[in-house]
């Protein structure tokens, strides 16, 4: 009888360590999949924000895609609108939206150039050639900011020479900026980028011949003459539209106001 007891006391003992280490486990478990639906939720979300990023990607591209489109569209028959703008009212809301579409005003808060757009003697090359763009003065680190809303082309984090370290923008009205000779480079490629935002620091990567910021504004893949954009903004809306520009300013306004049309209907 009694080595029955001790035996039923054995089991029961051991019954019991069985039902703990069962019942930990399913503690465990059940931790595992509510981790586990954390991470699934967690997941869900950041897909949602990088499938949003994406479509919004998509819908800017189309949108200079088209502005390509027109532009080089031979069809439009500008010969009736010589005067085209002079003939446009543009209202303070279209000016806003044209001058966060189009790059308008200084990438950097200092503005001081220190060589222009045009032929130059090359400061490393020591030959005339033409520069592309425009230098502006800037300690190493200077922070630079997009001169408009776009996306992130290019971003060059290492320094093959020539530009350097650099960034390209892709804006609406088939502009685009690029930015050169930097020290870091705070985008990747397909970032949305907002007008005023922070894409690098300025550096002294690249051929030079000492720290500065290179900046280049292209239309339709053409450079043409930063300073007048660099210098464009609410007050002095209306002057760039007389200056002469290596672009065809009459089918930009035609497709400004396409549009600022499109923008009303909508
Ligand atoms: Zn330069």
């Amino acid at each position: 009888m009694k080595s029955n007891i001790i035996t039923d006391k054995k089991y029961i003992i051991l019954f019991l360590i069985i039902f703990i280490i069962f019942g930990i486990y399913i503690i465990y478990l059940n931790l595992n999949i509510y981790n586990l639906k954390e991470n699934i939720n967690n997941k869900n979300e950041l897909y949602k924000i990088q499938i949003k990023n994406r479509i919004k990607e998509i819908d800017l591209l189309n949108e200079q895609l088209t502005d390509l489109q027109q532009i080089l569209n031979i069809g439009l028959d500008l010969s009736n609108n010589g005067n085209i703008y002079l003939n446009t009212k543009i209202n303070d809301f279209d000016k806003k939206y044209l001058l966060k579409s189009i790059p308008s005003g200084s990438p950097l808060k200092k503005t001081f150039i220190t060589s222009e757009y045009g032929y130059r003697e090359h400061p490393v090359l020591k030959k005339m050639k033409f520069h592309t763009g425009v230098d502006f003065k800037a300690a190493i680190g200077t922070e630079v900011y997009a001169p408009a809303d776009g996306i992130v082309v290019k971003s060059r984090k290492f320094d093959p020479g020539g530009y350097g370290k650099m960034i390209i923008i892709s804006h609406n009205f088939a502009f685009k900026t690029l930015f050169g000779h930097l020290s870091d480079v705070l985008v990747n490629e397909g970032d949305v980028i907002k007008k005023g935002s922070l894409i690098g620091l300025t550096g002294n990567s690249g051929q030079t011949s000492g720290p500065h910021l290179h900046y280049e504004i292209r239309f339709i893949e053409k450079d043409i003459e930063p300073i007048n954009f660099v210098y464009w903004n609410n007050k002095t809306f209306n002057t760039i539209f007389t200056k002469k520009i290596k672009l065809d300013w009459e089918k930009l306004i035609l497709l400004i106001k396409i549009r600022i049309s499109e923008r009303k209907i909508l």
